[in-house]
């Protein structure tokens, strides 16, 4: 179906130099009569990424408004919690994706989707340079995009922190293909540990599988290895059984520090029940093609682990197409693109940014809490009454509901300890400075949102809305859609809603911290996370698809065939 308004992109790769052309740009020999009689052209959005940000916003956008472009190196969407899962073969790795043009053709109206990958953001001209990665490519392989609207969610990638053999040694957990592979690498080792000629030594090296990394991946990961050993692998390689080991190694004093105490010493107690070796306040200083090489931060000493395999999950970092970017509009000093509280790129009018890519600068967030104690501190006593102190709280955590993130977390002072002196008696008054000095701790923090699935998708909907509605309150500026706050902007600022977050610890155990300081763990927990995440599912069909993987695993158990 042809738009008369359509915005065709046609790519000249003559004399080496990228041109595009538009088909709705005027042309020199178009008279000023019949621009008069064109239909004003459709803004044209680009749109980078088909993650989870990219995908909740091109869901629910309304593309009878724009001429939308999608680019995006996947030409389908990956249900990223599940990726643990397909490393052992628990749920297949087609059930967990779903194409992307499956998911565009529903929104009936014109999108196009190209399957490449943006290498320049080029703001001062609006428009992305983008290189092809179909194999056995016909045609040129680059080509550039105008845009009138740019939307960034290209997500992030693995964070190596530049150790020395990481990129070269060790497995990542991040994409499809990552999950593949790490299932036969497993395999792998198996086999190689009965070959042979082998030493006892040598057996124990193969089966030694290296976690790096505590947290909700990595403890996921090594679940999910521990269940396919004592669940499958065990009958199908009795022979060597007692040479199978699975360590973790986490940085931090405890794996899951992002969760509730409570969830963290359970993960930690199942972990020490299971056998698994979970090694913390222990950093990895390089990786070789044998061993890791690990320092005790306590000790000061430093060991090598030999290992079979190693899978790396510390935490992710910026792509170096926005490090490129953000150079450019004045951010180079940042480690994150930031964005202001309507998503849109601070330094760009017409750029926004969601997901993993980017993150809400949210510097002002102390000042707004300053100004809201002083304005319940009437006599300037530098105090508050506890009850005036839990009506600010009630305040603060309306406006900033991700503080509450932060601040229930253990490693952070709880703010019921302000309401209590040394002695645990609780005070009548709590001291403003006091207050203002725990948060300060948690600043670094509150800054950004945590990288999750749930943020992206939030965000993704969030702006659409916002696309959606852009014309019309442009044509009522003081229509009912409107902003009624301060904000310069048209819209509400975007606002996080968390709905609890789940960790699976093996043997149908998993651990979840829901909303309202809810904890709960154990195997009925886990059979909240499989009718959540079956509900979570982008269609149908994987619905379908991962709910029968789980039975195929429940009645035959993991395949272990290395394909
Ligand atoms: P992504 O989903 O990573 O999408 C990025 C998109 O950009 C992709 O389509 C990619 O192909 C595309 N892209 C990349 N480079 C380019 C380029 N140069 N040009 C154009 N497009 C590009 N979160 C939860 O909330 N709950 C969980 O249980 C959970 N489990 C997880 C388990 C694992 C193993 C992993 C890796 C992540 C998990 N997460 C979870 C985190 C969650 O997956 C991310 O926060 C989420 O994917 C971020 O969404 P995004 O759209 O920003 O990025």
């Amino acid at each position: 179906q042809h738009h008369p308004s359509k915005f065709l992109v046609l790519v000249a790769l003559s004399s080496g130099s990228l041109v595009a052309y538009s088909e709705s740009q005027p042309d020199a020999v178009t008279s000023a009569a019949d621009l008069t009689q064109k239909e004003p052209r459709k803004k044209r959005l680009v749109v980078l990424g088909t993650g989870w940000a990219g995908t909740s916003f091109l869901k629910d956008l309304d593309v009878s408004q724009y001429d939308v472009q999608v680019v995006s190196p996947r030409n389908y969407f990956a249900f990223t919690p599940l990726l643990p899962s397909v490393t052992c073969g628990t749920v297949e790795a087609r059930s967990i994706v779903e194409p992307v043009r499956k998911i565009i053709r529903k929104r009936k109206g014109d999108i196009d989707f190209l399957e490449a990958e943006c290498y320049k953001i080029d703001a001062a001209n609006n428009k992305v340079l983008c290189r092809s990665i179909v194999e056995n490519l016909v045609g040129p392989k680059e080509f550039s995009l105008e845009y009138d609207y740019l939307v960034v969610a290209m997500g992030a990638q693995v964070n190596t922190f530049n150790t020395p053999g990481v990129k070269e040694n060790c497995h990542f957990l991040k994409e499809v293909e990552d999950a593949q592979k790490i299932r036969r690498s497993v395999i792998d080792c198996f086999e190689n540990a009965i070959l042979p000629g082998l030493s006892e030594e040598e057996r124990r090296t193969s089966l030694h599988f290296v976690i790096v990394g505590g947290g909700p991946t990595g403890v996921e990961f090594a679940a999910e290895l521990h269940d396919f050993f004592s669940e499958d692998l065990v009958n199908i390689y009795p022979m060597v059984r007692e040479f199978v080991k699975i360590t973790l190694i986490q940085a931090g004093d405890h794996i899951l520090n992002t969760f509730d105490e409570r969830i963290s010493s359970f993960a930690e107690s199942k972990f020490a029940r299971d056998g698994i070796e979970v090694q913390t306040g222990c950093r990895v200083l390089s990786v070789s093609d044998k061993d890791i090489s690990v320092k005790d931060k306590a000790k000061g000493q430093i060991f090598q682990v030999p290992y079979g395999m190693v899978v790396w999950s510390t935490g992710i970092g910026t792509r170096p197409v926005i490090t490129d970017f953000m150079e450019q509009i004045g951010q180079g000093k940042r480690r994150v693109l930031a964005t202001d509280e309507w998503l849109q790129v601070k330094g760009c009018q017409n750029v926004y940014a969601l997901g993993d890519c980017a993150t809400i600068d949210q510097r002002k967030i102390m000042d707004d809490i300053s100004a809201i104690f002083k304005a319940a501190d009437k006599d300037n006593s530098g105090t508050l009454t506890v009850e005036e102190f839990q009506d600010v709280m009630a305040d603060i955590l309306i406006r900033y509901p991700q503080l509450d993130l932060y601040l229930k977390s253990k490693h952070l002072r709880d703010v019921s300890d302000l309401l209590r002196d040394p002695q645990g008696n609780s005070r009548k008054e709590v001291d403003i400075e006091g207050f203002k000095l725990a948060l300060s701790q948690v600043d670094a923090q509150m800054k950004s949102l945590p990288a999750t699935a749930q943020v992206a998708a939030q965000q993704g909907a969030y702006l659409s809305n916002c696309f959606n509605r852009m014309e019309l309150c442009k044509k009522n500026p003081e229509g009912p859609l409107q902003f009624k706050g301060s904000g310069r902007h048209s819209f509400r600022p975007f606002r996080y809603k968390h709905f609890g977050q789940f960790a699976p610890l093996g043997g149908e155990q998993a651990a979840a911290e829901l909303p309202g300081d809810w904890v709960s763990m154990g195997q009925s927990t886990q059979w909240l996370w499989y009718s959540v995440y079956a509900s979570k599912q982008v269609s149908w069909r994987t619905r379908v698809l991962v709910v029968s993987d789980w039975t195929r695993r429940f009645i035959f158990g993991r395949d272990s065939s290395r394909i």
